[in-house]
């Protein structure tokens, strides 16, 4: 029986396009610190640091450890110069991309989030756990899903894998307690979301921004757009699973 629902956040619950994002947010990113530090190729680094956090197989790093020990050695720049810089960038121009992109939530999403608890799952925002928990909670409120009390909310300071490595997985599993089969993972990548089907935990498509790179080899358990999800949530399909 399912007592708890992990949902994607970026294409799932917030609905834009994951490639338009990374595109406003690097270059955001770019504008607002590079000119402050000393690095020849800022978005290089950036995008190798991030590849350093996908890659970390140590889990007595934090994802955010890992990225850190990898950019300072980029940027040629201390962590306690370089965080400042980032939390100012999260604080005053990571919120400006919702508008950029003119992201609005999902008619449906508060609506459902608020059955969901209603009905008492747990509830875990399963987003990769590559940004600090402040811009995950600034995600949150682009797809108006914030503020309700969520059982996890994976970031990098708390994390110390990342999807597609399934040990970002087994970490939810850990911290929450919950075996496999007590989960369903709700997201729109087969690579990083569906993936979690080979531990045992079931999954649930929604396409409406579906990533697929055929590379795995998992089936959803099941398939619709976002709608879909939201009428199969009002069905009490869960409890059918
Ligand atoms: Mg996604």
């Amino acid at each position: 029986m399912i007592r708890c629902v992990l949902f994607d956040l970026d294409g799932t619950l917030v609905h834009f396009d994951y490639d338009d994002f990374l595109k406003e947010y690097f270059k955001a990113i770019t504008i607002s610190v590079a000119p402050r530090i000393k690095a020849v190729r800022f978005t290089e680094a950036l995008i190798r640091s991030v590849e350093a956090m996908i890659e970390n197989e140590d889990p007595s790093l934090s994802n955010r450890q890992v990225f850190f020990e990898d950019f300072v050695k980029r940027v040629n720049t201390p962590e306690d110069i370089l965080l400042p810089m980032f939390e100012d960038f999260y604080a005053n121009e990571f919120t400006k991309l919702k508008d950029v992109l003119a992201i609005e939530p999902h008619p449906k999403a508060r609506a459902m989030m608020e059955v969901l608890f209603k009905e008492g799952y747990d509830v875990v925002i399963a987003t990769n756990a590559l940004f600090p928990a402040m811009a995950i909670l600034e995600r949150m409120r682009w797809g108006g899903v914030y503020g309700f009390p969520y059982r996890l909310i994976t970031c990098y300071e708390t994390m110390h894998f990342c999807k597609p490595n399934l040990k970002y997985y087994e970490e939810i599993l850990r911290i929450t307690g919950y075996q496999p089969e007590d989960c369903l993972m709700v997201g729109n990548n087969m690579d990083e979301d569906i993936v979690a089907g080979a531990l045992g935990i079931k999954t649930y498509l929604v396409d409406d921004y579906l990533l697929d790179s055929g590379m795995t080899h998992c089936t959803p358990d099941l398939r619709s757009d976002f709608s879909g999800f939201v009428e199969f949530v009002l069905s009490n399909g869960i409890q059918k699973l």
